[in-house]
């Protein structure tokens, strides 16, 4: 634990940040598997390019796992140790994909970058002014996960409006 770099925390418990970084954690590995099993089972029209963003949004959020679990041994806690535990931890949950279908897939992912925004949204709040290093980098993830959705939201945008277009043409 770094003493005198947590010393310059002030006007916070440093047990209730680890506590909130630990949420985050389980979350991060949830959206994790997520993506990742998202782009194994995806179908439909343009899943390539769907694939090519899920596959880069799933290594986006194991590199948030390790930033959050590296700051919350910083801070002298223990990342969560056990799998189990994602899930009574996580804020955001687990959207299972149930339907396969591209669009689908992508509204299950954007409502989960919703929910991540949200968090870290709240999470930049809670350390401003109070812990810097752990607000630098939740601002950091937040960026990050703003990206996530507007590229989830633009793909989802252009293949709904092909669909819409050739079901146009064909009606004729
Ligand atoms: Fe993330
Ligand atoms: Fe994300
Ligand atoms: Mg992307």
């Amino acid at each position: 634990m770094a003493k005198r770099g947590n010393s310059i925390i002030k006007g916070l418990e440093i047990n209730d940040i680890i506590t909130t970084l630990n949420r985050a954690y389980a979350d991060e590995w949830l959206a994790y598997y997520q993506y990742f099993i998202e782009a194994k089972v995806i179908k439909g029209i343009m899943k390539d390019a769907a694939i090519a963003e899920l596959t880069q949004h799933a290594n986006d959020e194991l590199r948030h796992a390790n930033m959050v679990a590296d700051r919350i041994l910083q801070l002298g806690g223990t990342p969560l140790l056990n799998p189990k535990e994602w899930f009574s931890h996580s804020n955001c949950g687990y959207e299972e994909p149930n339907n396969f279908d591209v669009v689908s897939i992508l509204e299950d992912s954007i409502k989960g970058e919703q929910c991540a925004i949200s968090i870290y949204s709240n999470l930049a709040d809670m350390t401003r002014d109070k812990d810097i290093v752990t607000y630098d980098l939740v601002s950091e993830i937040l960026a990050d996960e703003v990206e996530h959705e507007e590229d989830l939201q633009a793909l989802y945008d252009d293949i709904t409006e092909f669909v819409s277009d050739l079901k146009r043409s064909i009606q004729g």
